[in-house]
């Protein structure tokens, strides 16, 4: 384990070409405290949990004092905004301190809301306590669902007060992260027609995340398929575990493949394929159903952008036809999972169809409907009624449910251990909004137990929690008045 103090820290990114980023210090949070700190972040980077609550800890992380050997910068980026080139970006209010080991390679340490940057536009360099918590609580439960995203430290406060639709409080979290360059890093060298940076940047991401692509014969290529194979499968993922990201701009896409700034974000309850969680995304741009689609385009965005690298236009097209097969097959491989299937027949497209037309009409809660579904015994439907229970048109149910058991049949499939691997596929609990919510509440009254409690839920997201069992049920009808747009 490492102390805080003599933490390896390097400035890999840091040490690409000035054009790059500018060095710059955080500007001083005042009088912070921590709000919230996760043990399974500090783990990743081997950091002592006992120092979360040091003053030490808490200063550098409110970006007050500097880490040693840390030359803190802002990164530049460009990238679409729904859909429209929207030039320079960011970093607006984030702040790279540098990278340090991890279990598997190494991990960027990035503050955000940590002040204005020459990239901030009109804004203020901050972001509040309720978007900060809800980031932090976000990244450690996708990390638990086992889907590629940026990970959280902790997030400290401060009573600082910042201007949205309301004044609100200042907090700054930091987020680890292999790499936070995202599709609008390219971007942003492609469209200030500036060939050089965009090769060193290439080749930087190749050199350090993609290595066995140098082997290829056209590496860059060879990047645009793996980032967009990468893209596909977790948009897949998103998909199978009902989460909608929000604000799926392209300097939101990580060149990872990663789950990267957290907004706007919201899990799916009532199933409607339509959904839009971001309040500002007015025409649905970002709606669930629309995801996979914007992922692809996203894509297209990237290809365009590395196209005086790749060469031909046929190779950058030849990259992209990956999406749709690796989408379609990670997405049938979850949901087979997610429906205790372990041989495939080919009926089964019908089936994922029937299943997702039977939630659309009956508006069923996305993840207590699969939770529940593995409580199914194949041989008793007369114990169905934990799942009728979630249904209006429950004929409508009876009769999926009827093909469902014979499908079930036809493998013999064992209940109890069809429940087991189902169990471990279908969260009991996620972050629905009115959790956060909940929890932001009481944070904003300095009681910060609530963040602490759903940190520890849900990174246990799949097990049987029986004294947590009212987080698991159906949102309070207050929850449908939420609201969560871009930006805060
Ligand atoms: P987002 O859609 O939330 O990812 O925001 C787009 C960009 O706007 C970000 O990359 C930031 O650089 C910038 N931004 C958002 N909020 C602020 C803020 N309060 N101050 C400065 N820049 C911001
Ligand atoms: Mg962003
Ligand atoms: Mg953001």
């Amino acid at each position: 384990r490492h102390r805080l103090a003599t933490l390896p820290l390097e400035n890999s990114f840091g040490s690409l070409l000035p054009a790059f980023h500018t060095r710059l210090l955080p500007t001083q949070l005042p009088a912070p405290y921590l709000v919230a700190a996760s043990d399974a972040a500090a783990d990743l980077i081997g950091l002592d949990p006992g120092e979360f609550a040091t003053e030490q800890f808490i200063e550098a992380f409110a970006g007050n004092r500097t880490l040693a050997q840390s030359q803190p910068l802002a990164a530049v980026y460009s990238g679409h905004q729904f859909g429209v080139w929207a030039g320079q970006l960011g970093d607006g209010r984030a702040i790279l301190l540098g990278d340090v080991p991890a279990v598997q390679g190494r991990m960027e340490l990035q503050l955000k809301g940590s002040g204005k940057t020459p990239y901030s536009r009109m804004g203020d360099g901050r972001a509040v306590l309720r978007s900060s918590i809800r980031e932090f609580l976000c990244s450690e439960a996708m990390a638990a669902l086992g889907i590629p995203t940026s990970r959280a430290l902790c997030v400290t406060g401060s009573d600082m007060l910042v201007m949205r639709e309301t004044p609100e409080t200042a907090a700054v979290a930091t987020r680890m992260a292999p790499s936070f360059v995202r599709f609008g890093s390219f971007e942003h060298w492609f469209y200030n027609d500036c060939q050089v940076e965009l090769k060193v940047l290439a080749d930087y991401i190749i050199d350090r995340f993609y290595p066995e692509l140098r082997a290829e014969s056209n590496p860059y290529r060879a990047l645009l398929t793996q980032v967009t194979r990468r893209t596909a499968e977790l948009i897949a993922q998103w998909q199978a575990v009902g989460f909608m990201h929000g604000v799926m701009n392209t300097d939101n896409m990580s060149i990872l493949g990663l789950t990267i700034d957290y907004g706007p974000f919201g899990f799916m309850e009532a199933f409607d394929f339509r959904h839009i969680c971001n309040h500002s995304d007015t025409q649905g741009r970002y709606a669930y159903h629309m995801q996979p689609s914007i992922g692809q385009w996203n894509c297209f965005a990237l290809g365009q952008a590395l196209l005086p690298l790749i060469g031909e236009v046929e190779d950058a097209q030849a990259a992209l036809e990956i999406y749709k097969p690796a989408y379609e097959a990670k997405f049938d491989q979850l949901l087979h999972a997610k429906l205790g299937l372990h041989s495939t027949q080919p009926e089964d497209g019908k089936l994922h169809e029937a299943v997702f037309d039977l939630m659309q009409q009956n508006h069923v809660d996305f993840t207590l409907f699969f939770r529940r579904l593995g409580g199914l015994q194949v041989d008793r439907p007369e114990g169905d009624e934990p799942l009728h229970d979630l249904f209006i048109d429950r004929p409508a149910f009876d009769a999926w449910a009827a093909q469902y058991r014979s499908r079930l049949k036809q493998e013999n499939s064992i209940d109890a251990q069809r429940q087991e691997t189902m169990n471990s596929v279908n969260p009991k609990y996620v972050l629905r909004n009115y959790l956060a919510q909940i929890a932001i509440e009481k944070a904003q009254n300095k009681d910060f137990s609530e963040v602490d409690k759903l940190l520890r839920l849900l990174e246990r997201p799949f097990d049987e929690q029986p004294e947590n069992e009212r987080y698991a049920q159906l949102p309070p009808d207050w929850a449908s008045g939420l609201e969560v747009s871009c930006s805060s």
